[in-house]
């Protein structure tokens, strides 16, 4: 039983949302406070007090015996925002309960249990079926306890942070028809694809009588199923679209030439007759690759009228996926969301050092992490495809924008189509220093790297010629280093052949890291010395103006004159 004390009208409020909720989990405790506390901490197994920590310390102090015995205290503020995990974070089930808790009033959980500071996804939160001890097993991942992964299925999962040890709970991940034992839990991913043919008005009951007598057979379970896969002139039979609802799968369709066109090993002239491909349910089931579990069978009428649906099981090979993770220029605030989110689903992260170490953090535990120094591209590009290919969930992160002078390229020249890619979009420096700067932006602008290393010089001299005769605004990556020193001069010249020498140029350094700093110039007094790798330079084009400090493109030659 939960006890609920609250004192004021807000806290009894917040009190009778969650003994509405939890009708049978819970008991109001009234009168004074002190009597309240103390009767309910003798009663329950957990309190709710609607109170501020420091009544409910001074009041369940004197009270405490024994962490394994003694209640779980959570303690919600009086505007309901926050429900603090505050004696009993494991034994009395209190980080537990103030999730739950803030869950239902919209409050942000604080639990200050080092295990649990550190995430681990929740099993029920992996977008497929999970059966058993799902309680029992989240609350041993959270508690630290030595969990085992028994993974009979290749699948891409997060890190799950389980024990090579072994241990009392057991993640088991299969496809298999098994109840899951004590402490263990069975996670379902869609590892089945189960094609189906049918003729004309095959009844719903039979399809899936078909498809579950296959499962049972092969000890395979219907938890499993990813998707019914059929020919084109099948996709609206009433009796396969039913079955794919009844089970909650889609079902998708491929067509006759897609189908003839997939090896299988038990082709028939039926169907050849009727849809024109050998086979529809091995071959629907194929199309993707895989494993054939269950050879085409027939349905069985009770009644010995011929049979009128077919089906056959495949086990989809586990696809590995790849993100490919643009950081931004390094404030955290400019990571973005989808970022963080990749970030954490990783269960194998790709990338140069500075930018591992730019959000450590923020990957869970377990998670592997493959860091190389400068160069290097190439393999690390190679070795973070290789881990999708292996089924892990892989992220390849770098600054900026992954896809901007970085390793989306490499990487995607390197994948096939075994692996899923997923992008997720980064705040490249040109627009970081953009915002910094204004709005030199504000008209048609290129970038142009001005590194060599890779590219010929003549061919950057070509473009940067093209972008100074089309009076483009030109924002220069990697302007000069070390060993590049004459390339920015030179390519400031070639856009002051056209451009006024006091066009405004924008140099920005450290673009949102914490020595970020900034200048507008001129094409004129630009001294490239003080420029270096850290920086981004943007030339403005002949309508470019200095305004109050700031640099300023005009949207439109026309449309200015017009504001004059
Ligand atoms: N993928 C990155 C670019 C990599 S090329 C992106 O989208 O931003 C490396 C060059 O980017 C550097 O030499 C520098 O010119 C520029 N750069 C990257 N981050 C920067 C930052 N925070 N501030 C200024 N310039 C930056």
């Amino acid at each position: 039983m939960i006890g609920l004390i609250s004192a004021t009208a807000a806290g009894a409020a917040a009190r009778d949302r969650l003994a509405a909720a939890w009708p049978e989990r819970t008991r109001v405790y009234e009168g004074p406070v002190g009597d309240a506390v103390r009767t309910a901490f003798a009663q329950c197994e957990q309190l709710v007090c609607f109170l501020a920590t420091g009544a409910v310390v001074r009041l369940v102090a004197p009270l405490l015996a024994d962490k394994r015995t003694d209640p779980g205290v959570v303690c919600v503020d009086e505007g309901a925002r926050f429900a603090v995990s505050l004696v009993g974070g494991h034994g009395g089930g209190a980080n537990e309960l103030a999730r739950e808790v803030a869950e239902l009033l919209g409050a942000e959980p604080v639990v200050t249990t080092a295990t649990d500071a550190v995430g681990v996804p929740g099993l029920d939160t992996l977008g497929f079926p999970v059966e058993g001890d799902v309680a029992g097993v989240s609350r041993a991942l959270l508690d630290g306890e030595p969990v085992s992964l028994d993974a009979e299925l290749a699948w891409p999962l997060p890190p799950l942070r389980v024990s090579d040890r072994g241990g009392a709970y057991v993640i088991r991940v299969t496809d298999r028809a098994v109840e899951p034992g004590e402490r263990e839990v069975v996670l379902r991913p869609p590892s089945l694809v189960v094609g189906v043919g049918a003729s004309k008005g095959a009844p719903v009951n039979e399809v899936l009588g078909l498809i579950s007598d296959a499962l049972r057979e092969a000890g395979l379970s219907a938890g499993n199923i990813a998707e019914l896969a059929t020919v084109d002139a099948k996709a609206d039979e009433p009796g396969i679209v039913q079955a794919a609802q009844r089970l909650g799968v889609p079902l998708v369709a491929y067509s006759a030439e897609e189908l003839a066109a997939v090896e299988v090993p038990n082709p028939s002239d039926a169907p050849l007759a009727a849809v024109g491909t050998p086979s529809v349910a091995e071959a629907a089931a194929l199309v993707g690759g895989g494993e054939l579990l269950v050879p085409k069978r027939k349905s069985e009428r009770a009644d010995g009228q011929p049979a009128m649906a077919t089906c056959a099981v495949v086990r989809r090979l586990a696809r590995g996926r790849l993100a490919v993770v643009g950081l931004g220029p390094g404030a955290r605030d400019l990571l973005t969301p989808r970022a963080k989110a990749e970030l954490r689903r990783a269960s194998v992260l790709v990338g140069l050092d500075q930018y591992v170490d730019q959000i450590r953090d923020l990957l869970r535990p377990g998670t592997l992490v493959l860091e190389s120094g400068l160069g290097a591209e190439e393999e690390r590009a190679r070795t973070a495809v290789a881990e999708a290919r292996k089924g892990q969930a892989v992220a390849l992160i770098g600054s900026g924008d992954a896809g901007v002078y970085a390793m989306a390229s490499p990487a995607l020249a390197e994948a096939s189509d075994d692996i899923d890619v997923v992008g997720v979009p980064g705040v490249t420096a040109a627009l970081a220093a953009s915002a910094i700067l204004g709005a030199p932006l504000g008209h048609d602008h290129v970038s142009i790297s001005l590194s060599d290393l890779h590219t010929p010089w003549e061919v950057i001299e070509r473009r940067v010629r093209a972008a100074a005769e089309a009076d483009i605004v030109v924002t220069f990556y990697n302007p000069r280093s070390r060993g590049r020193g004459w390339q920015l001069p030179k390519a400031l010249a070639i856009l002051a052949e056209h451009r006024e020498p006091v066009t405004p140029v924008g140099v920005v350094r450290n673009a949102s890291r914490p020595d970020e700093s900034s200048r507008v110039t001129t094409l004129l007094s630009l001294d490239p010395t003080t420029v270096d790798m850290m920086t981004v330079v943007t030339v403005g084009n002949t309508a470019t103006r200095e305004i109050a400090g700031r640099m300023v493109t005009p949207r439109g030659y026309r449309w200015q004159e017009g504001a004059q």
